[in-house]
């Protein structure tokens, strides 16, 4: 192909690559929400894409609200970040070997996030819940697991139990191919339903690993954990000797410089302070980075120190590293700012234009982060994974291809989180404006 990527019809049209790509690719895609199947129509194939904005191949331009599902806290291609990762390579781009950068990165992260004394770097979000399970029932000499219905913590075989992300989006119960003896380890409970857990620890207590747990839910749409729940969480396990993994893939470093535990640490009354931690996205800087971390003691349970086995080819790899350096770096409080009041003011406006149209709606907010349930019954909000399921799903596809037409890319599911960057300036937050009150309309019949 020429310099022409990007031009009209530079490698086809969209719905060419995407024939194609059916063709070489199971579904035409590498994961599988990006295949519109819960909103229908042909997938965007980008070719580029710079602060708020994305480019497909057809040359058209959308505003972002994907974010590459959240690690582009600071905008596309953000010059610090694109530098640092062009230095990174031209020095090599893998040794196999420790890099000094590999140890700024969990320098950085610790001196956000109080609970995290050392940190185990991984490439994806699915490697780091998956050692951090591993390590708790190293830890703990136990095997059951704890999740809540509707948390995403990767594809992993034990976690694909009433999963959210894709999952929702599929309304598959789990996943062929998980041994049954596996998924039995697994317990399920209901999300911000303290009594159910509570029953849980009575009748398992003893059996119980770990509770592993979105910080915020934002894989099943946006739902926060209500005041205290993490806190009273913690307390619960901690007094039947489990531990509990605190997943900030999706939340960490976006919604606060300390993701969401910064958020709860900032009162007595929700702070908490979990045994693990999970992230990936914005640690990543859009590159594969993830990490677990948590107490040292327990941390040093890992290999080579401690018996429970943990590795990888491509972890810590120093073009990667450097562009989630580059990100944490840039990331300050008036980032921060940023990301809040382009969420405030994108949610309100969404919210403005529904309620305009009479469609029933809540929006769904945690910190930067918000989606929006629809009906009438979940007016007031929703709490769990039954009651998101139980909404007005149907009205999304229409609302979505309504901004899509008009140049704005949501996520292709209701049961996903939206995501805004420091570079959505006014322009590009004009531009959703404009597009909202015919997509509104469209909701609405
Ligand atoms: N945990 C949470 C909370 C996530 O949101 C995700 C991905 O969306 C994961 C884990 C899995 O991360 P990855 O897709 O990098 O494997």
């Amino acid at each position: 192909t020429s310099g022409a990527q990007g031009t009209s019809g530079a490698q086809g049209t969209n719905a060419e690559l995407f024939a194609r790509a059916q063709a070489a690719i199971p579904g035409g895609v590498n994961s599988p929400v990006r295949a519109f199947r819960s909103v229908g129509g042909t997938p965007r194939f980008l070719v580029s894409a710079r602060g708020p904005y994305v480019t497909d191949a057809e040359g058209r331009e959308y505003v972002d609200l994907v974010a590459g599902w959240g690690p582009a806290i600071l905008g596309h291609a953000d010059p610090r970040v694109v530098e640092a990762v062009q230095a990174a390579a031209a020095r090599g781009l893998s040794f196999g070997s420790s890099t000094p950068a590999e140890t700024e990165l969990a320098e950085l992260v610790e001196a956000r996030v109080a609970p995290v004394e050392q940190l185990r770097l991984v490439s994806t979000g699915t490697e780091a819940t998956m050692s951090a399970i591993r390590l708790a029932r190293g830890a703990t000499g136990r095997d059951v697991l704890v999740k809540f219905a509707g948390h995403y913590h990767g594809h992993s075989d034990g976690l694909l139990a009433e999963a959210g992300s894709g999952l929702a989006t599929f309304a598959l119960p789990g996943s062929a191919g998980v041994p049954a003896d596996i998924a039995a380890l697994t317990l399920v409970v209901p999300y911000n339903d303290l009594d159910a857990l509570a029953a849980v620890f009575a009748e398992h207590g003893e059996r119980i690993a770990a509770v592993i747990v979105e910080a915020s839910a934002a894989n099943m749409g946006v739902v926060p954990p209500r005041p205290g729940f993490n806190r009273a969480l913690v307390e619960l396990a901690h007094a039947h000797g489990a531990l509990v993994i605190s997943d900030e893939v999706l939340t960490g470093f976006r919604v606060s410089e300390a993701g969401w535990w910064g958020l709860e640490a900032r009162s007595a009354d929700t702070a908490y302070t979990p045994d693990l931690m999970t992230f990936g996205k914005v640690i990543g800087g859009g590159m594969p980075v993830a990490a677990l971390g948590g107490r040292a003691e327990l941390m040093q349970q890992l290999a080579p120190l401690g018996p429970v086995y943990q590795a990888g080819t491509l972890s810590g790899n120093p073009v990667a590293v450097a562009a989630g350096i580059a990100t944490l770096r840039a990331a300050d409080a008036e980032v921060y700012g940023r990301l809040d009041a382009a969420a405030a003011t994108i949610s309100a406006a969404v919210s403005e234009a529904l309620a305009a149209e009479g469609v029933a709606h809540a929006v769904q907010r945690a910190g930067n982060l918000f989606s929006f349930v629809f009906g009438e019954e979940l007016a007031s909000g929703a709490h769990d994974y039954a009651t998101v399921q139980r909404q007005e799903s149907w009205r999304y596809a229409p609302f979505f291809h309504a901004m899509l037409d008009a140049g704005v890319s949501l996520p292709p599911s209701v049961f996903e989180a939206w995501f805004v960057t420091a570079a959505h300036d006014e322009a590009a937050i004009g531009r959703i404006l404009d597009a909202l009150p015919a997509a509104a309309r469209a909701a609405a019949s």
